[in-house]
């Protein structure tokens, strides 16, 4: 095994190696979609965004699918749909992008934070239980970096204290839970389309549900322009004007990409799945690392591996910090970086900040308990940043490339005792608010 970078050895990957990396992949078909939406000043429309919402929803095998400007507004007009209004709590998992739960806050509603569990860092459906209160009124699920939530034990709670389940799968789009895609257990899901999403057609998010009522309350809240498709009466009333005051129409360039992406993502798909699990499973045996996905021949499946993750475990390696460990691999040229979404319950915004000049924190200033209590402390969610670090997320196979990287981490793994002597430790933040902007 050769000496490592970081320590004046020589390289393990070489070169940049861009055609693995390079995303959205757009082809002819994409360009000439948008350059028709311009040239026809089509960009404001709703023709294109209807056949996408149609193409998405007979994928999904759902009744109805609304395109939205983004997937934050998809969550919104979701929280909408399920009725979510002052004094309702929602249970979020505490490892996720802000965009999974404060939507709820412009709704008066308050956010009870759960714990994750660390298999599938998902929500713990134990966790659930133990947050719930009078007030309950839905369970938040996000299948993180596209491993599929414990659907199962997440129905049998909803279903045991009648509460409404919305599936925020902006990382999981064609993942499957046990043979079925995430998106269609609960009662509404709510997907991010964005450039950096594995289903990425540039700004972009989609809300589908199998619930009319769900599906109209959201067009009735930031699609004013669609209030003609409204047919049910209390709604069809208050038509004319979005009743939230937002507006969530999606851009036709972007629902026209999303017209050749869904076309090709399987595939797309298929090979990140090949490229992923061809690179972990080069590193099987190794202390200190394991892989981020799901067991072998289990009916779970990762989608587009959106964000892939490692799980760390400093004691297999001597307790060598993680941050040093991924200074090691980056020194390989192996892009690598500790930590993921950082715990959302520790921020100040869902503890002590009044957003709207309440003269109290938002997130409890209409709820009929100190939920704050219920999240002081979540083990599981507080260790993370120092237990998972994000690995190179491969779009193509060329195995010759993919073993490179794979080599760079055996490489660092192998020679972790070098690496003590020049360990500073962790800083006190790891990870980020967001994943990919932020380091
Ligand atoms: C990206 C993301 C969103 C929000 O989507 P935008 O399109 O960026 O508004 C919501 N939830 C999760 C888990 C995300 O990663």
């Amino acid at each position: 095994m050769g000496k490592l970078a970081l320590l004046g050895g020589e390289k393990a990957v070489k070169g940049e190696n861009l055609e693995l990396f390079k995303w959205p992949i757009v082809n002819e078909e994409m360009e000439k979609k948008v350059l028709d939406v311009l040239r026809k000043g089509n960009m404001s429309g709703t023709d294109i965004t209807k056949e996408f919402e149609k193409q998405f929803a007979d994928w999904y095998g759902v009744k109805y699918a609304l395109g939205t400007n983004n997937g934050t507004s998809a969550l919104h007009c979701a929280f909408y749909g399920i009725g979510i209004g002052p004094g309702d709590e929602v249970i979020c998992p505490s490892i996720t992008y802000w965009a999974s739960c404060m939507p709820v806050l412009s709704l008066g509603g308050t956010i009870v934070f759960a714990d994750v569990d660390f298999n599938s860092l998902c929500i713990d459906p134990d966790d659930i239980e133990r947050k719930i209160g009078e007030n309950t009124k839905a369970i938040i699920v996000v299948h993180y970096c596209g491993y599929p939530a414990d659907m199962d034990k997440i129905m049998k709670v909803a279903e045991k204290y009648k509460l409404k389940v919305v599936e925020d799968c902006s990382h999981s789009h064609g993942t499957l839970y046990k043979g079925k895609l995430t998106g269609t257990f609960g009662d509404v899901s709510a997907f991010s389309l964005m450039s950096g999403k594995s289903f990425a057609i540039g700004e972009g998010g989609i809300m589908l549900t199998n619930d009319k009522e769900i599906y109209e309350r959201a067009i009735t809240f930031g699609h004013y322009q669609r209030h003609n498709e409204l047919t049910i009466d209390y709604l069809k009333k208050g038509a004319g004007l979005p009743w939230g005051g937002y507006k969530y129409r999606m851009h036709q360039m972007s629902s026209a990409v999303g017209l050749v992406q869904i076309k090709k993502y399987k595939k797309e798909m298929e090979e990140i799945d090949r490229a992923m699990n061809y690179f972990w499973d080069l590193l099987k045996g190794l202390p200190g690392i394991k892989p981020h996905r799901p067991p072998e021949n289990s009916s779970l499946t990762m989608g587009g591996w959106y964000n892939p993750l490692g799980k760390y475990n400093s004691e297999e390696l001597g307790g060598l910090s993680i941050t040093k460990f991924c200074e090691a691999l980056r020194a390989e040229g192996v892009d690598s970086f500790p930590g993921c979404n950082r715990p959302l319950h520790l921020h100040p915004v869902f503890k002590s900040i009044d957003v709207y000049g309440e003269g109290k924190p938002t997130n409890i200033a209409r709820a009929k308990r100190d939920v704050r209590e219920l999240f002081k402390s979540l083990p599981v969610s507080e260790s993370i940043p120092k237990r998972v670090f994000s690995v190179p997320w491969f779009k193509k196979f060329i195995p010759e490339k993919i073993e490179q990287y794979a080599y760079g981490v055996r490489k660092v793994v192998e020679n972790y005792e070098e690496l003590l002597k020049y360990d500073e430790g962790d800083p006190e933040e790891i990870g980020g608010w967001s994943l990919s902007f932020s380091r």
